[in-house]
């Protein structure tokens, strides 16, 4: 039986919204909604993909989280 596939977003390691939710600073929502199911809905994996600039606080929906 083969193994499942790994869904985790191959940005993972190196995106703010990683290090973030490890600093307590967001709900473990975004990464398990987005980060663990390398969803393609993701902004900021989309954007990362085109190379535009976003800034580090863009959560995964697009929108700014000026607290971070
Ligand atoms: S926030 Fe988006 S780009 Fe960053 S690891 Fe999660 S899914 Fe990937």
């Amino acid at each position: 039986m083969r193994k499942p596939k790994n869904h985790i977003c191959k940005w993972y390691n190196v995106c703010p919204i990683n290090w973030f939710t490890k600093e307590g600073k967001l709900p473990k929502k975004w990464i398990e909604e987005y980060c663990l199911q390398a969803n393609p809905k993701c902004v900021r994996y989309q954007m990362e993909e085109k190379g535009i600039f976003h800034p580090d606080n863009m959560l995964p929906d697009g929108t700014i989280d000026p607290s971070l």
